[in-house]
């Protein structure tokens, strides 16, 4: 039985369903919701190869008629180009209103489909079925999606809230095991921002979570749970929403450094990287123990993920031109850098006046 988690919105309220075997089941759990629609199925070429079939399948068998549209793989994919593409093909198959738009994909997939299910005909209905573990405990709920502008990563795009977020736990037995770690980061960091005990539990456990079975689907039902809780508190980001940011401040800069090249570092390992030096920073400003920074450290190098800057492939730019893409990433104001600190784990807290002199010694101490 899968385990299901409400995102409570007042009237657009989900379910989140976590567990094996979903795919299968997807027609009878979407026909039940929104009785008499048809599917537009949005999906990439790598999740279409391993996952499609079992999908449509699932749908028939709920009774739900359903086109395909398959774009190709990777970040490029959220473009206005790619977008055109997906609303052109939802038109083309007649879908109304009231039918539902369905993304079977990772992040890319979810929030290019997002995007696009809310503008076409001024807004349909959205199933979300992420099939990477980042888009299981992170993209797929709470509604942002949208595209990147050739000025920067998602800057184009709604809130649209899905009707229903169906997580399959089996699909992730096929994802390479290097996106299978890097969603590992984000699924750490819900412990790291105010669940103590998840961290905990992870330390214990995420050799489980790794192979799969009860635990995986329990880590990920208690990510649900964590980013539902914030998104119910705050839906739009104009507060604590940002806590989900931990980690980012320095990841996105690391990101840009390495000018996002997925062979260098991907966002999961920049969002790790970033978590490390985000505990390590509090630490040195006086904030948390060095030990929490030295426990999450461990625990990341623990699974395999990159844990310091020197962990990444390459040259690096210096402390000077880390700072500046730090300064160009958007949670800066009037000078002052906003920074999600930390005093322990699971004790973060958004920072709002951290001076940019402290960052760049901390920068080239750590470089
Ligand atoms: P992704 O969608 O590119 O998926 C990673 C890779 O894994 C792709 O090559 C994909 O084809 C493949 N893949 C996915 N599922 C698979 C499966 N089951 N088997 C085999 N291969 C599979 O990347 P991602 O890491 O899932 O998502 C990253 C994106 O998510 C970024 O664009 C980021 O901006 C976005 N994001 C959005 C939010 C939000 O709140 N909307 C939050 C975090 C990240
Ligand atoms: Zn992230």
């Amino acid at each position: 039985q899968p385990v299901t988690v409400e995102v409570g919105l007042g009237d657009r309220a989900y379910d989140i369903l976590i567990g094996s075997g979903l795919l299968s089941r997807a027609g009878e759990e979407i026909s039940r919701r929104l009785p008499g629609t048809r599917a537009a199925v949005v999906t990439d070429e790598n999740v279409a190869a391993a996952h499609l079939d079992t999908l449509k399948a699932g749908l028939d068998k709920g009774g739900i008629q359903s086109t395909v549209i398959t774009m190709p793989p990777g970040e490029k994919s959220k473009s206005f180009a790619h977008l055109e593409e997906v609303v052109d093909g939802v038109l083309a198959a007649r879908l109304e209103r009231g039918d539902v738009v369905v993304a079977l994909g990772g992040g890319v997939i979810g929030d290019l489909t997002g995007f696009a299910a809310g503008i076409v005909r001024r807004g349909m209905n959205f199933v979300q079925i992420p099939t990477s573990l980042l888009a299981q405990v992170d993209s797929s709920v709470g509604g942002k999606t949208g595209i990147n502008s050739p000025r920067g990563k998602n800057l184009v795009g709604v809130f649209l809230q899905p009707k229903l977020v169906l997580a399959d736990t089996e699909v992730l037995d096929t994802l390479p095991i290097r996106e299978f770690r890097a969603g590992y980061a984000e699924l750490a960091k819900y412990g790291l921002i105010d669940r103590p005990e998840l961290f905990a539990w992870l330390e214990a456990n995420w050799q489980k979570v790794f192979a799969g079975g009860p635990e995986r689907a329990r880590a990920i039902a208690e990510a649900c749970r964590a980013k539902a809780d914030v998104v119910t508190r705050d839906e739009f980001e104009t507060g604590d929403r940002a806590l989900l940011n931990l980690g980012h401040t320095f990841g996105h800069a690391l990101e840009a450094a390495t000018r996002y090249d997925g062979a260098r570092l991907v966002h999961g390992e920049g969002v790790a990287i970033g978590m490390a030096l985000a505990h390590r920073f509090s630490s040195r400003l006086n904030l948390a123990s060095p030990d929490d920074a030295a426990r999450v450290e461990t625990h990341l190098r623990a699974v395999g993920l990159p844990w310091r800057m020197a962990d990444i492939p390459g040259e690096l730019p210096d402390a000077e031109a880390l700072l500046s893409f730090i300064t160009q990433d958007k949670k800066v104001s009037r000078g002052a850098l906003t920074f999600i600190l930390t005093r322990g784990i699971g004790q973060a807290f958004i920072a709002k006046d951290v001076p940019a002199s402290e960052v760049l010694s901390f920068l080239r101490e750590n470089h």
